[in-house]
């Protein structure tokens, strides 16, 4: 299947804008939040990672000098809700310690500076991918970069926007060159993408309904 040319990823973008209105993420009220957020959120529901936020912040953890002094075990524990929770304590004391290093504690401080330094610099924190990095970025650090996850890929493999073989610097690339380098345009798209992702484009797609229904699709692409 090729998708016409008529079909780019700026209308995609209006199409959902549409149909689901904004999104007004990301869903945490710091950006302190935000980054601890996105590495709780690695392969695990939301929900789970609310409860666990939850008990950080009952804690006093939603601070990164805290995070960077508590024992690992010991933020083990709080974070129990979300899976893997021993590797996420141990990827959060990770970022703490950076965070500390850089700026004293400070995420909007650590996060300020040219954004590619930033990124490489994130990535070389352990379990800290592009995801997560880019997440953190974008959602705690507004700077605009597109943020590439599972629902991403598969909206955009079903619809021939890329290959089965795209990598997420591939991906990322599409966005980064089809839309306006916003922070607001990607914040929103990102979100739109896991909304549709979460609603209709599971791994087995529920195309009725769905926003993107008229538009040539496969729904059992990989
Ligand atoms: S559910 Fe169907 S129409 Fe909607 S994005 Fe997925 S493949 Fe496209």
């Amino acid at each position: 299947m090729v998708t016409s040319r008529r079909y780019t990823l700026g209308l995609m973008f209006e199409t959902l804008q549409r149909a689901c209105g904004p999104q007004r993420w990301w869903p945490a009220d710091t950006p302190t939040e935000v980054a601890v957020g996105a590495v709780l959120t690695q392969n695990t529901s939301w929900k789970s990672v609310e409860t666990a936020v939850a008990a950080m912040k009952a804690a006093g953890l939603l601070d990164f000098r805290r995070v960077d002094a508590i024992s690992e075990s010991d933020l083990a524990d709080v974070i129990r809700p979300t899976g893997t929770y021993r590797v996420k304590a141990k990827r959060l004391k990770a970022l703490a310690r950076w965070v500390c290093r850089r700026a004293g504690g400070s995420i909007e401080r650590a996060l300020e500076g040219e954004l590619s330094e930033l990124r490489r610099q994130l990535l070389t924190i352990r379990g800290i991918g592009p995801e997560t990095a880019d997440a953190i970025l974008l959602y705690a650090g507004r700077h605009p970069t597109f943020v590439v996850d599972a629902y991403t890929r598969r909206v955009l493999r079903r619809h021939a926007f890329i290959g089965a073989d795209a990598d997420y610097k591939a991906i990322q690339a599409r966005f980064e060159t089809a839309l306006p380098r916003s922070v607001e345009v990607f914040n929103e798209f990102h979100a739109l993408l896991v909304e549709i992702g979460k609603r209709h484009c599971r791994t087995r797609a529920r195309c009725e309904g769905c926003p993107l229904e008229s538009w040539p699709h496969d729904s059992t692409a990989a």
